[in-house]
Parts: structure tokens; sequence; C-alpha cells
């Protein structure tokens, strides 16, 4: 917290003396000249864009939710908020200028392979991601499994394009930098940064889609980011990163996993033709504690025979699934997502399954991310 205070004095020195205010802030002579140099190295991050509402544009000022995403390129994003450079020395790729929506498994791959060799760079201390909000929490939690890195990674978004009334992604655009230059990041996990507060991109989920407090954890976020300072108050206890048994340098491709969402009389047909589309394992996002009707407990128990794993999630928000509670799940060989939404099981099913499909391994695996 000290040299990050001192880094930001010098920072703020060329404000300074263009505003006219005293060029010598209290202290900042005390400390010798190579200590300072050193000291007051700042930063270097990489922003990789993908598109997304944060490069968003509106008609009208008054578009906060009709508006065209991924418009704006990454130099225009990062040359519209200046006071960046008071933070990091920062360049931008532009991987992809796409909806969140239109997210593959394949771009997945892509982005977390750029970020992964990044990382491996001695001149990058950090890497940000503009990313659209729809699927923003699915690529940070991929990362977080897969990129074996304890370099600060943050995903970014914002819920109005700049173009709008009270825009939202310039403030967290620099926050996004502040975090993925700080030394208190390192080791923490993929973290989204948006709103003010440093969420672990594990627990995060989109909640709504208007208002720009829109992510949510449900274990609480991990801190705050607030005028250039980052304040942390919790850690991940799951395993990531460089604690992960997952490396993106050894994944080129993800086995297809479905997700069937659970209501009141469903159509039992659509597992078969998940299983017929190739899906190696179906997320049931059963209603309540993942709960199987009782009319789809012998196709589940049936798919799963057949080697098709099932794993039963939950539509309910928050919480997590029992296991063996509703259903006998070691009795039928099922797995649970614990706490995962069907999205994140969905992910990291996928990524288990490039390393094992027995159903007791995956199960550990979703103990343990
Ligand atoms: N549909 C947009 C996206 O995910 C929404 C957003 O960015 O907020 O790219």
């Amino acid at each position: 917290m000290q040299l990050r205070r001192r880094f930001l004095l010098s920072a703020a020195l060329p404000l300074a003396l263009a505003f006219g205010l005293p060029a010598a802030p209290l202290g900042a002579k005390e400390m010798p000249e190579s200590q300072a140099t050193t000291e007051a190295r700042k930063p270097n991050v990489v922003i990789i864009a993908t598109g997304g509402t944060i490069a968003g544009a509106g008609a009208d000022a008054t578009n906060s939710a009709s508006y065209v995403a991924a418009k704006v390129p990454v130099d225009k994003l990062i040359a519209a908020v200046p006071q960046i450079s008071t933070v990091a020395n920062v360049r931008g790729e532009q991987a992809f200028q796409i909806g969140s929506e239109s997210f593959t498994d394949e771009k997945l791959i892509q982005l977390a392979k750029r970020v992964s060799t990044l990382l491996k760079q001695d001149d990058v201390d950090g890497v940000v991601i503009t990313h659209g909000t729809d699927t923003l929490e699915e690529t940070a939690f991929f990362l977080d499994l897969v990129v074996k890195s304890d370099k600060p990674i943050v995903v970014v978004g914002s819920m109005r394009p700049s173009t709008s009334l009270s825009a939202d992604g310039a403030l967290n655009l620099l926050d996004a930098v502040t975090v993925a230059g700080s030394k208190e990041a390192i080791g923490k996990g993929v973290t989204v940064t948006m709103g003010d507060y440093i969420q672990s991109g594990r627990d995060v989920t989109k909640r709504t889609n208007v208002v720009p407090n829109a992510f949510f954890s449900q274990w609480g976020p991990l801190g705050m980011v607030v005028e250039g300072k980052t304040y942390f108050y919790r850690t991940l206890a799951k395993r990531h990163n460089t604690s992960s048994e997952f490396d993106i340098d050894q994944i080129d491709s993800l086995p297809l996993v479905g997700i069937v969402y659970g209501s009141g009389n469903m159509i039992p047909a659509v597992y078969d033709t998940e299983v017929q589309a190739g899906a190696k394992a179906i997320i049931h996002a059963g209603t309540g504690n993942g709960s199987v009707a009782d009319y789809l407990v012998d196709k589940l128990k049936d798919i799963s025979a057949k080697g098709t794993i099932i794993i039963r999630s939950a539509r309910v928000p928050d919480g997590f699934v029992v296991r063996n509670a509703e259903q006998p799940d070691d009795k039928y060989g099922w797995v649970v997502s614990h706490d995962l939404n069907p999205q994140k099981a969905k992910l990291l099913a996928a990524v288990a399954l490039t390393k094992t499909s027995d159903t007791k391994e995956l199960q550990r695996i979703f103990w343990e991310y």
C-alpha cells in the first residue's frame, strides 16, 4: 500500500505542475532517488478488447438499452479514459468485436491462449479483458480455471454504452486497469471489476439486464477499488490459476456440454436431442435443489448408463445443490455442480472432461473448483 501511494504521488506530479499545485508533496523528498525510480515504475497492462456494451454506441444519450454493442475499437476505448496513463502503461489488442452472447468455445480458447502467452512475458504485469456483460462471468471463470499465472487478470464490461447518460464504462475500465496493475491482486484469481467492486470471476454472476449494478456474488465481493486504490477483504477458497490442474496450453478444444433448463411439464425428448448432438455431459438446471421430475428420472438414468454424464445444477440463483438429497446421486452415478450455476457448471464440466470422464473424479473436481 505504501509503495502504491508513492507511485500515485509521483504519477500525479505532472498534473500538479500543470494546475499550479505544490510540486513536492510532503514525504516525497524523503525517498532516495534510486528507490524512487524503482518504486515509481508503472505496471504494464495489456487491454484485450472483445466487444460488448463497453464498446457500444447509441444514437442518443438517453439510449441506455437500445444501442449497438461492439462498435468502438480498443484504441478509442483507451483514449477516452486518459486517467489510465497515470495508473499504468497500457497497450490495446483487439481480439474480437462481438456481443458476448456470440462467444464460442473456439473464441474462448483463443482468448485464454493469448492471455496465457502475454502473462508469461516479463514485461506484462497484468491483463484486462473488455467484454460484453452477457457471458462475462463465463469467460472470467474459464480463465480462472485454465490460465496458469498468478498475475492479475481482470474482466470488465459496462451496462451502458459510452454515449449514454451516466455511462459506467470509463470508470469500470480505469478500475480494471488499477486492479490489473496492483500487487494486491496477484494470486487472487480472475476478477471482475465493475461498479467499484472487485468480484471473483468464479463466483460472480449477472443478476439483472438493465441497471448498472448488475453483477453479484452470493459469497460477497473480494473487495473494492476506490479512487485508484484496491481494498481486498477476502480471498477465493477454490482452486484457480496456478493451483488449477488445468492448463490452456494443453487444451485445443472442449467437448460439447448441454444445459437443459428445468420447469414444470418438461419435454423429455430434449435430453435425447442433446445426446444425439454429441453432448458428453448434460447440465440438468433443475428446480429447487436440482430436482428431477418423476417422469424424467428413468430417462436420465438411462442416458448416464449409456455414458453421457448427468450433472445436477439448479435454476435457483443462490445456495447449492446437495449431493444425494432430492436424488440418490451415488446410486445413479450422477454429479452435482455444488454452488456453480448451470453456465459455470457447463464450463467446468467441459474443462474437466478434457482429462477424465470418471464420475467420482468429476465430482471431486466440482468440490474443488
Ligand atoms: N449483449 C451485450 C454483450 O454481452 C450486453 C453487454 O455487453 O452488456 O455483449
